[in-house]
């Protein structure tokens, strides 16, 4: 088995994103995910979007800030006709 070259996660930068499927047919799309920072991608999505170097700024997430970020709220019970 061969490991796949490292790839760079356009949003945290970290080499931490992986081949996550293939198009089933003439390899017509990819995607990766990261798992740092969970950002997922398609190989023909718009530079911006899959180039580290071409991500929005703003965007951007630093790695040793993500366990710093707020959590998301628990979904709250559903409420039942009383
Ligand atoms: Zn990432």
């Amino acid at each position: 088995m061969t490991s796949s070259p490292s790839i760079v996660c356009p949003r945290c930068s970290s080499n931490a994103a992986k081949l996550r499927a293939k198009s089933p047919v003439d390899d017509a799309w990819i995607v990766f995910g990261c798992d740092v920072c969970f950002y997922t991608w398609r190989s023909t999505e718009a530079t911006e979007n899959t180039d580290p170097n071409k991500y929005p700024r703003v965007f951007r997430l630093d790695p040793t800030e993500i366990a710093k970020l707020p959590g998301v709220p628990n979904i709250p019970p559903l409420r039942r006709p009383s």
